[in-house]
Parts: structure tokens; C-alpha cells; sequence
């Protein structure tokens, strides 16, 4: 049986827009030879926004398998920055290097040939002759643009944006590496999706308060994969925000999963995924070693007034809506796109929204860190929004977006929840639906 690569997952992805052979050997070794510097300097990394900004771009890019340069001062960090160990920013991040794809390393800069640069709000970025970006945002936003055009500095405390230009940015890796592999291949029909962008921005905030202190409401977590991760990720990330959770998991790490579980690392091969969130010993957070199922719902109920799902499987989120929490936030990823949701009494239901198990048994799902990220952040920003009272509305009440081009002003498209007569839970507002 052939040995499983950590970037297994993210390869057939990488095949959707490659026509043609290509060996899994070609794609990885694509990844590998590609080397991205990473540029900042103490203003701009003395600030939370800026660290984060700093720590998910690298976390989400050394995950790809590409080679990473970091050109930054050394820098105590201002918070938890899991899954960085000690207390330094670029110890931490270039012991993170050797902990995570074998065969990619993070290194200090010496001014070698770089294919895409990276540069930290208004740090000085020397002129280089590769793709480059200035990552630069406010609390709620994040943005990238080209390194000519001057940044604002990170200054805020609250990283939501950080964590928003992060993500824009490692999509840009992404594809420029595809790009790379496309030059020797036929391409399919739809290219635009991976061109080059000069600049995109999203903002989760639109003027929204930033909470001084927050005590959550006590939640569920069903999985504690890599869209759970993410989720655990950004909210242990926020200041002043105090967890209650308990996460349900019974899934082991495995190599293939170092690609996108964000909290992982390779030394947590072996280890239950619950085992990793709870390591970091950050927050109340409670694990529970259990798949939920119709046979063991009945060992866990009632479950909490809130309940998020990040798990693939369909029928999961049926059997967690049919529970009827008073909040559900579902969130997943198909391919290139995320579908976050959120379901109260009386909406449409998370059966109304996932009607269809279209999903095959045993099938592997390709995976990008990128893209599982946003759909973790997504439901991150949904739950703090309920928390702080300002959820969002019900014409918001699922989010479709496809991070391949952001600067698409249909990148992300909101919209509500229709009650399905055949919805799989029969939930109030199907039986409604049909009684109409
Ligand atoms: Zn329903």
C-alpha cells in the first residue's frame, strides 16, 4: 500500500484545474520548489493584529508544503498564538517549520530568489521581481494590495481583519503555484479563477463594536477537524473572549490532515483531534471522545443552548438539527467554496439548507488550508456576532463563498434559508411550508 503524502489531500484539488496527466510527484514537487518570503518589522509585529496577521499567513501557507523565508525581528508575543510553542515570535514560527511538512522548511531570509513575497502593513519591502502583496486591515477587515501602494500599520488589538488578509493572501500562493504547474499543461476552460489579482478585501464587521470582554455562552462543537480547528484557531486568538466549549471527536491525526488542521503539528500524528485543541490548555474547552450517532446522541443530550457543526458527514447535521439547540451554526467546504449557516426556531433548518447527502461513503474530500480556514472564520464571526447582539439577519443567514477570487464582487453571496417541504428533519418551518 502505497504511503500516504501529507499534502495527499490537496492534490486532487490541484488536479481539478490541470487538464492532462500529472503525477502526484509533479504537483508536490511544484509545492516544494516554490519558496515565498514573509517580510515585517517590529512596529508593524509589536502590535496582536500584526502577530496574528503574521502567524495564520504562515500557518496556513507552510501547510501547502511550500519553502518559507521569514525576514522579522525576534519579538516577544503579546498572546496565544497555538500552535506556536514558547513565547517568541520568530523562534516560535521557524520551530513551527520543522514540525510540520516533511520536506519543507522555514528559514531566515538571506535575500535569495523568492517567487512571491509577502509584506506586513507599512513595514519598507525592498524591490523584488516576483508577485508581492502588502497585507493591511483594521479590526473587522482585511485586505491585500500591491507592495507599491502605502499601507497603514497594524495597530488594533482585535485580529479578526489580521486573520480576513491572512487568508486573502495564502490563496494567492496557492495559485500562483498552480499557475506554475499549468505552464507545461493544458488548462481547463475556467483559468480566470486562478489569474493573478491585484487587490481584494472583505470586511466581517461593517462598523461593529469590538467586545472589551466577553464571557460566551457555553457551546457544542461537533468535530474537531479542520474546520473546528480553524474555528478554535480565531476564537482563542480574540482578547478578552472567554470559552466555554465542549468538543465531540473521536478521529485520530494522521498525516494527511497536517495540510488544514490548523492547530496541528506533525508531532500530534497519532493523536486524537481533541487531544490537540485541548493541548494547547487555552480556555474551558471539555473533550469528548465520541462520534455523535443516533445510537449515543441520547449519552450527550441536552446538548448546549448553542451547537456548531464542522463535521462533512450530512446526516451529522441532521441528527444535530433534529435535536432543535437554540442556535446551530453549521459550516463546511466542497472544493473550492464554504457554506457557513445558522439556524434559530422557527427558520429554515440546517436539513432545509443541507437537504441532499450527495457525499460518498468513505470518500476522501480534497482539502486546502486556505479555503477550511474561511469557513471556520466564517463561523467564528457568526457566533461572536450572536454573542455581542448583532447576529446577522435572515436575508444573511447562509454565506457561499469562494476564495479563489476575492476581488470578485460576487465573491461572497449571502442569502436566507428556504424551508424545503422535504426537509430530512421535518423541522417547524418545512411544516409550515407544507401546511401553506
Ligand atoms: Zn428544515
Amino acid at each position: 500500500m502505497k504511503k500516504q503524502h501529507e499534502l495527499d489531500r490537496m492534490i486532487p484539488l490541484v488536479r481539478e484545474m490541470v487538464v492532462g496527466d500529472c503525477s502526484d510527484e509533479e504537483i508536490i514537487a511544484a509545492f516544494q520548489n516554490f519558496r515565498v518570503t514573509c517580510i515585517g518589522d517590529a512596529n508593524n509585529l509589536s502590535t496582536h493584529s500584526g502577530q496574528v496577521a503574521l502567524v495564520t499567513l504562515i500557518s496556513l501557507v507552510a501547510r501547502m508544503g511550500v519553502q518559507i523565508d521569514i525576514r522579522i525581528p525576534e519579538i516577544e508575543l503579546f498572546g496565544v498564538q497555538p500552535p506556536l510553542n514558547g513565547c517568541y515570535l520568530r523562534s516560535g514560527i521557524l520551530d513551527l517549520g520543522s514540525d510540520l511538512i516533511p520536506g519543507s522548511a522555514i528559514t531566515c531570509w538571506d535575500n535569495g530568489k523568492v517567487d512571491v513575497a509577502l509584506v506586513m502593513g507599512d513595514t519598507a519591502a525592498p524591490r523584488l521581481d516576483c508577485a508581492s502583496w502588502r497585507l493591511v486591515g483594521t479590526a473587522w477587515s482585511g485586505t491585500i494590495h500591491p507592495i507599491e501602494r502605502k499601507g497603514a500599520a497594524w495597530s488594533d488589538a482585535w485580529p479578526i481583519g489580521a486573520m480576513v488578509a491572512a487568508a486573502l493572501a495564502a490563496s494567492e500562493v496557492f495559485k500562483a503555484v498552480v499557475r506554475q504547474i499549468q505552464l507545461s499543461k493544458p488548462t481547463p476552460f475556467w483559468l480566470e479563477y486562478v489569474d493573478q489579482i491585484r487587490d481584494a478585501a472583505w470586511d466581517f464587521g461593517h462598523g461593529l463594536p469590538i467586545p472589551h470582554h466577553l464571557d460566551m455562552d457555553q457551546f457544542d462543537m461537533v468535530s474537531g477537524g479542520a474546520v473546528s480547528q480553524a474555528l478554535y484557531f480565531a476564537l482563542m486568538r480574540l482578547p478578552e473572549v472567554h470559552l466555554r466549549s465542549r468538543v465531540f471527536d473521536n478521529d485520530t491525526t494522521d498525516n494527511t490532515n497536517l495540510n488544514r488542521n490548523l492547530l496541528s503539528r506533525y508531532r500530534h500524528i497519532g493523536m486524537k483531534k481533541i487531544d490537540v485543541i485541548r493541548s494547547y490548555d487555552i480556555q474551558n474547552i471539555t473533550a469528548v471522545c465520541a462520534r455523535l450517532t443516533e445510537v449515543n446522541i441520547h449519552d450527550y443530550v441536552p446538548l448546549a443552548p448553542s451547537v456548531l457543526v464542522g463535521a462533512d458527514d450530512i446526516p451529522t447535521r441532521w441528527l444535530i438539527q433534529s435535536c432543535f439547540p437554540q442556535w446551530l451554526g453549521v459550516c463546511g467546504t466542497s472544493h473550492f467554496g464554504t457554506l457557513t449557516s445558522s439556524h434559530t426556531k422557527g427558520e429554515a433548518c440546517a436539513g432545509c439548507l443541507h437537504w441532499h447527502d450527495e457525499q460518498g461513503v468513505g470518500e476522501i474530500i480534497p482539502t486546502v488550508s486556505f479555503i477550511s480556514f474561511w469557513a471556520g472564520l466564517a463561523l467564528a464571526v457568526r457566533v461572536l456576532r450572536k454573542e455581542i447582539g448583532r447576529p446577522y439577519s435572515t436575508r444573511e443567514q447562509a454565506l457561499w463563498l469562494v476564495p479563489l477570487r476575492m476581488d470578485d464582487p460576487n465573491a461572497g453571496f449571502w442569502s436566507t434559508v428556504s424551508p424545503r417541504a422535504d426537509c430530512p428533519v421535518q423541522c417547524q418551518a418545512s411544516r409550515a411550508a407544507i401546511a401553506r
